[in-house]
């Protein structure tokens, strides 16, 4: 890990847990379109990111208190801690 050392939730996570499917599970049930994917690392949920016009990672984040999400991009290899706005590689 480089950035993000100081963030316990990241540090807690031992096994990253990578996307089952590479789609956002809320946007397919809209019909709607994202950008990128992030997938929870509490719960594996792969869902849309800030830049998709419903981000619903960051409002599970909030909703479920679940706060870590991975890149669910393919070639990214990165952590994203919302409470404590740290990301970090591995
Ligand atoms: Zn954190
Ligand atoms: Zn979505
Ligand atoms: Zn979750």
């Amino acid at each position: 890990m480089s950035a993000g050392a100081d963030c316990l939730y990241i540090k807690a996570i031992a096994t990253v847990r990578h996307p089952d499917k590479r789609e956002c599970a809320e946007c397919v049930k809209m019909g709607a379109q994202w950008v990128h994917l992030r997938t929870c690392q509490e719960c594996g949920v792969t869902l849309c990111c800030d830049s998709s016009p419903n981000r619903h990672a960051s409002k599970h984040a909030r909703a479920s208190e679940h706060p870590v999400v991975a890149s669910a991009e393919r070639g990214e290899r990165w952590l994203y801690c919302y409470p404590d706005d740290a990301f970090a590689d591995y």
